[in-house]
C-alpha cells in the first residue's frame, strides 16, 4: 500500500503522529527532496529504501511504487506541507487507481499555517477579512484567466501566495491592480518553521525591494492583507453577550 503523507512545513516535530508512525514502518520512502526536511528520514528504519523525487519523473515515481507493491512493501510518498496544496498527488492517485494499488492520504501542516505561526498572525480577523486566498503567480504552470492575481486581489482578502518568491516584481504589480495599495501590510516568510526561518515584514509597495534586499528567491510565502496590521473587531464567539451551543450569553436571544 502507498501512503501519501504531509511532512509539514519544515520543523521535524511538525509532522503528524500518524505520518511519523508511517515513516517508521515504511519499507520504501519517496520524498520531495526540494522542500521536505531530510532530517525526517531519520525516523526510517535502516533497511528502508529512500528515493528523492526531485530527480524523478512521474513515471519513475510510479515505477518505484509498483515495484515496491509487488514486494508487499509499505510505501510512504512524503510531500511537503499538506499534500493537497500544490502537491501533484492527484495524478499519482489516478495512476495508482489504474494499477489497482491501494493508497491513503495523511494530511500535514501546510506552509501557509506555518507562515502565519511564524508571523504570529491570524488570517481571519472580524471586521478585516473572513477569507483566505491560497494562490500563486503564473509561472511555467498556467493559472486560469479568472484566477489571475490581479483578479483575486480585487477582494482585498487575506492572501498567501505560494511558488512566487522569484517573481516579486510581478507579484507586487499585480497586487496593486487590485484592492491593495502601496501601504497594505505584507510579509515574506522564508522557510517558515525551519531553524533559519525569517519573517520580513513590509508593505505591498516595498515587497519586491524587500525580497531583493534579503536575496529571497525560493522557499518563501508572500502574505498580504490588513490582517498583518493593528485594527480588528473582537470575535463574536468569545464575547460575553453572545450565546453559543456551549455557553449562555448575557444578551437576550
Ligand atoms: N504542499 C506545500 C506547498 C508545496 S508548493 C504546502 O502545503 O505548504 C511549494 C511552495 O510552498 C514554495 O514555493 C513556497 O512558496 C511554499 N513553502 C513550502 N514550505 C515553505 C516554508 N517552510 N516556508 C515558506 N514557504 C514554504
Amino acid at each position: 500500500m502507498v501512503h501519501f503523507v504531509g511532512a509539514g512545513p519544515g520543523a521535524t516535530d511538525l509532522i503528524t503522529v500518524r505520518g511519523a508512525k508511517l515513516l517508521q514502518q515504511a519499507d520504501t520512502v519517496i520524498y520531495a527532496g526540494s522542500l521536505v526536511n531530510p532530517e525526517l528520514l531519520q525516523l526510517c528504519r535502516s533497511e528502508c529504501r529512500v528515493y528523492d523525487s526531485a530527480r524523478l519523473t512521474l513515471e519513475e515515481v510510479l515505477q518505484i511504487m509498483a515495484d515496491a507493491e509487488k514486494q508487499g512493501h509499505l510505501t510512504v510518498r512524503l510531500h511537503t506541507g499538506d499534500p493537497s496544496v500544490y502537491g501533484a498527488i492527484r495524478e499519482q492517485m489516478d495512476a495508482l487507481d489504474q494499477m489497482g494499488i491501494a493508497y491513503s492520504v495523511t494530511p500535514g501542516v501546510s506552509s501557509f499555517c506555518g507562515a502565519a505561526a511564524a508571523a504570529k498572525a491570524e488570517y481571519t480577523l472580524p471586521g478585516v477579512s473572513q477569507t483566505v486566498i491560497l494562490t500563486r503567480m503564473e509561472g511555467r504552470t498556467p493559472v486560469p484567466e479568472r484566477e489571475r492575481l490581479k483578479e483575486l486581489a480585487s477582494h482585498g482578502a487575506s492572501m498567501a501566495i505560494f511558488l512566487s518568491a522569484g517573481m516579486l516584481d510581478a507579484v507586487q504589480a499585480e497586487l496593486l491592480k487590485g484592492a491593495y495599495t502601496d501601504t497594505t501590510p505584507a510579509a515574506i516568510v522564508y522557510k517558515a518553521t525551519w531553524p533559519d526561518e525569517r519573517v520580513l515584514r513590509c508593505t505591498v509597495g516595498t515587497l519586491a525591494e524587500t525580497g531583493r534586499r534579503h536575496s529571497i528567491r525560493k522557499t518563501a510565502l508572500v502574505l498580504v492583507g490588513d490582517f498583518l496590521s493593528g485594527g480588528y473587531e473582537r470575535s463574536r464567539l468569545y464575547a460575553p453577550e453572545f450565546t453559543t451551543a456551549f455557553r449562555k450569553g448575557t444578551e437576550q436571544e
